[in-house]
């Protein structure tokens, strides 16, 4: 534990990443009930172990349907509308590649492109069958895998953001590996008028530490989604952890990272995503049109675009970057 401007900060590592929640009191039971909240959701919803509810639908794909809780079938629901968005690059029937890729695990080759077609044969969202009445989840052909590894950190980032409200808790902030929420007007009073957060916007393939700049908000979700947090390097190429589900390798454009500003970071993690998947371009045209989502795009030419700053602001920190308008 260390104390910042009377901050207390609690860290573990769960769900593969690093989990800091930060409070403005001394309260380590409060932090032990949000790791075991976590911890419980992570069991639910993980396909990195042999069992877990999402894991139960997966053993019985091609065989039988399986009854799923309320939330999971929620869950799981909005998974796979988002998957069959016109143009989406999200598809949370992804499994079979990513579990043949294994990015960010050991043990990494490159795929021959036989094997990856025989994969992508396997990840038609429309091949996912819910049963509303009964909470039914069936993947309609064996070797189907549901990774809900894009939405999932978002998802437990709102439920613990819901429970710290419920203890009313004015002022906190959980950042599930990349995945920030924030309550209240936070801790940098001096970055906007009325407070916030200081977030800050990792430099990609750099120190843990090193940042690009500074993302100032207050009661929003912060996701960042990189192509330099996991990836492997073979033959002088990069092969990273955000997969296309058209060719099935990893997605390729003139972007290292999408950052979402929001009120839910479920929408969060979908968005960073679904953009990551648009380019800057079409991105940022679609976001005109949403008014609750915006975006910081940090580009391979040392870019930093931000869709606007209705919701946040931002301080470029590191001069090798330009912000561009
Ligand atoms: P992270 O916070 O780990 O960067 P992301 O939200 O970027 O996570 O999601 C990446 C994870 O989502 C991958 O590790 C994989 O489990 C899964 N995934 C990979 N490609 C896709 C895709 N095109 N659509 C949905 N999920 C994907
Ligand atoms: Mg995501």
């Amino acid at each position: 534990m260390t104390t910042d401007r009377r901050i207390y900060s609690y860290s573990a590592v769960l769900m593969g990443s690093p989990i800091l929640l930060k409070l403005f009191e001394h309260n380590e039971s409060l932090a032990a009930r949000v790791f075991r909240l976590i911890k419980a959701h992570e069991n639910i919803l993980t396909v990195n172990r042999p069992h877990s509810d999402i894991m139960a639908i997966n053993h019985a794909a091609g065989r039988q349907p399986v009854v799923v809780s309320q939330p999971i079938f929620e869950i799981i629901k909005r998974a796979k509308a988002v998957s069959l968005l016109e143009g989406s690059c999200f598809n949370f029937t992804i499994g079979p590649l990513v579990k043949r890729w294994k990015i960010g695990f050991s043990g990494n080759t490159v795929p021959d492109s036989d094997e990856l077609q025989a994969l992508l044969a396997l990840t038609s969202p429309d091949d996912v069958q819910l049963d509303e009445s009964s909470r039914c989840v069936f993947l309609a052909k064996a070797g189907m895998e549901i990774d809900l590894g894009a939405i999932a950190k978002g998802y437990i980032a709102d439920i613990v953001r819901d429970f710290l409200q419920q203890e009313h808790i004015e002022n906190a902030l959980i950042n599930l590996g990349g995945n920030v929420h924030t309550i209240g007007a936070g801790d940098d009073n001096g970055a906007r008028e009325e407070g916030g957060w200081a977030i800050g916007l990792k430099k990609p393939f750099a120190d843990a530490a090193a940042l690009i700049g500074v993302i100032n908000v207050a009661n929003k979700s912060v996701v960042t989604s990189g192509i330099y947090e996991r990836y492997f390097e073979l033959d002088g190429r990069c092969y990273h952890h955000i997969l296309d589900p058209k060719t099935g390798y990893p997605l390729d454009n003139e972007l290292l990272s999408v950052t979402v500003i929001c009120d839910d970071s479920i929408d969060g993690d979908i968005y960073t995503t679904l953009l990551y998947g648009m380019g800057v371009e079409k991105s940022l045209a679609y976001l005109q049109q949403c008014a609750d989502i915006e975006a910081i795009f940090v580009t391979r030419d040392q870019q930093v675009i931000c869709s606007s700053q209705r919701q946040f602001s931002f301080a470029l920190t590191d001069t090798a970057y330009r912000l561009a308008n």
